[in-house]
């Protein structure tokens, strides 16, 4: 495309392929991108809330996912639409940044979107409204501030990480367990964290996960999990205060070269070479236990020999550990890593307080657990599930937990969830509008409506009746200037979500607001769209 003058200085666009190219403009390509970006936002709509439904997408190599996370949902759809794309990215974007509130943000945008469709309707211009918007937003973040509470907590008194961990847990597939996984994920970020920096590097935490058993069985391991098991059966299962060697030289006697011969045609010969070979195996297994080692780790495998004399002298032993874990493991433990058995000696081991074999039922697999490493700040996440599909959403929801407790160790402030939030910024946006003079006013309470779609929704996805419900909430959040009334989607019997103990970080929130008013004004923005006419 490009742009040329004609002979009386007017532009115009000259465009390359012109027959194979289609071409929307002005308010009808506003809308064709509103109706591409409510169709996403829609299919999101009923997976909001602690009652929200799950999808089941399918990808083309036939992988089943089930979730309700609005993220994982988004991405897997594969959305074509280009507009569609950027409500993917939007929910990503929030994902990355806060990790949690996925679903909300493009069920708010969607809602945005669908209330700007009237006011062009009404012949607004599409740059008033996204100004409108801009201003309303300011009006509700400010309103965040306001309403937000501060929630102290130190490493002893964690109740607070842990409820708000729980409200998050609530809507996804381990809402059943959500105290002990919330317990889980709190500790596991305060392991890593580093409180007077308030900071917490995620990374540490490594979620993984093995199927068989119980979600109930989902433990933190406050080490290291590598799937291996002890070389030989016999091999004590569990040690304790124990000195680690780290090996990466091989437990065999040294090979002939392809170019040497060694012939064996009597009886003697071979004794004295089977002799010499087991010597060679006694010998590596003495300079380990000379050294100290209580057990070997090492990066190749053993010959069956070797492997039996370890046993024999009651040297526990794990083979086949691969570069990266061998490195995490150096790290952890304080070991340095050997690579020739003449340089093994005792200040080269390292240490853990407690080595176990564990084992999934009746299957083969096991896997060893290191604990009490004296340099290791990072924590393991061992997920247990029925099967993949569970595994995987339970890994998720762990994500999104651990998203929120890292940034209530950030900020620590909360505001309430269940809708009441976006209520009492409804209200302060609407009473604001009533105040500015312009076209932007309409804009304003056109926002205002639209955050009304999260209560509606939580309302309608718990099978309540949600304009009656919604009303009901709002009249008595205006008439008791109470805040903190929201949906009350469990049917505890109290809308008021502090009693319910339903919280949300005010940082979610308030980037929730943000990006879906960033994305609508970018939409709105766009008058033009061409594309290849096999897009039509
Ligand atoms: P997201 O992916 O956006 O976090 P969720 O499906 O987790 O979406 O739903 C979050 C919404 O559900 C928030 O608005 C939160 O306030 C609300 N919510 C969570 N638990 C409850 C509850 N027990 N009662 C009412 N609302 C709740």
């Amino acid at each position: 495309m490009s742009l040329a003058f004609d002979d009386y200085g007017r532009p115009f666009i000259i465009l390359r392929e012109q027959g194979s190219k289609s071409r929307v403009r002005g308010t009808e390509a506003v809308k064709a991108n509103i109706l591409a970006a409510k169709t996403v936002a829609r299919t999101l709509r009923s997976s909001l809330g602690p009652k929200g439904m799950d999808k089941m997408l399918q990808s083309p190599d036939g992988d089943v996912t089930i979730t309700n996370d609005g993220a994982t949902i988004l991405e897997q759809m594969e959305v074509q639409h280009q507009i569609g794309k950027l409500l993917v990215e939007l929910s990503k974007s929030q994902d990355h940044e806060i990790g949690d509130g996925t679903t909300g943000v493009v069920v708010l945008a969607g809602s945005l979107l669908e209330q700007a469709e009237s006011l062009l309707d009404m012949g607004i211009h599409p740059l008033r409204i996204a100004e409108g918007y801009e201003m309303a937003c300011k009006v509700a973040t400010a309103h965040l501030d306001s309403i937000a509470t501060k929630w102290d907590f130190s490493p002893e008194e964690v109740e607070p990480l842990v409820q708000t961990c729980m409200t998050t847990l609530s809507s996804k597939v381990v809402g059943r367990l959500k105290r002990q996984m919330a317990e889980i994920c709190v500790k596991a970020v305060l392991a890593v964290a580093d409180l007077p920096r308030r900071d917490v590097n995620l990374d540490l935490i490594k979620v993984e996960g093995k199927v068989g058993g119980a979600m109930e069985d989902t433990r933190l391991v406050e080490g290291i999990v590598i799937d291996k098991d002890f070389s030989h059966p016999q091999m004590p299962k569990e040690l304790k205060d124990v000195k680690i060697a780290i090996l990466t030289c091989p437990f065999e006697a040294p090979k002939p070269k392809t170019k040497h011969k060694v012939d064996i045609d009597t009886v003697e010969k071979f004794e004295s070479l089977r002799h010499a070979e087991q010597q060679y195996f006694i010998d590596m297994v003495q300079k380990c236990k000379d050294a100290g080692a209580g057990l070997i780790i090492c990066q190749w495998g053993f010959e069956d020999e070797a492997n039996h004399l370890l046993m024999h002298h009651n040297l526990p032993a794990i083979r086949w550990v691969g570069g990266v874990e061998i490195e995490l493991l150096a790290m952890a433990t304080g070991a340095r890593i050997v690579p020739r058995f003449e340089e093994l000696s005792p200040d080269k081991l390292g240490f853990a307080k407690c080595v176990r074999e564990v084992g999934y039922g009746t299957t083969k697999e096991r896997s060893i657990i290191i604990e009490g490493c004296p340099n290791l700040s990072a924590v393991t996440i061992w997920v247990r599930g029925g099967n993949r599909m569970v595994l995987d959403e339970v890994r998720r929801s762990l994500h999104d937990a651990l998203c929120v407790a890292r940034n209530l160790v950030r900020d620590n402030s909360i505001v309430y969830g269940g809708g009441s939030a976006e209520i009492a910024c409804s209200l302060a946006v609407e009473a604001a509008a009533d105040k500015v003079v312009g076209v932007e006013q309409y804009a304003m309470r056109a926002f205002a409506d639209a955050l009304e779609a999260v209560p509606l929704a939580l309302a309608e996805n718990s099978g309540l009746p949600s304009i009656e419900s919604l009303t009901a909430v709002k009249a008595r959040q205006l008439a008791e200037s109470n805040p903190h009334l929201g949906i009350d989607c469990n049917d505890a019997g109290t809308n008021d979500m502090r009693e319910q103990n339903v919280f949300e970080t005010l940082i979610g929130k308030r980037q929730q607001m943000f990006l879906a008013t960033q994305v609508c004004k970018m939409i709105l923005k766009i008058d033009d769209i061409i594309q290849p006419s096999q897009y039509d």
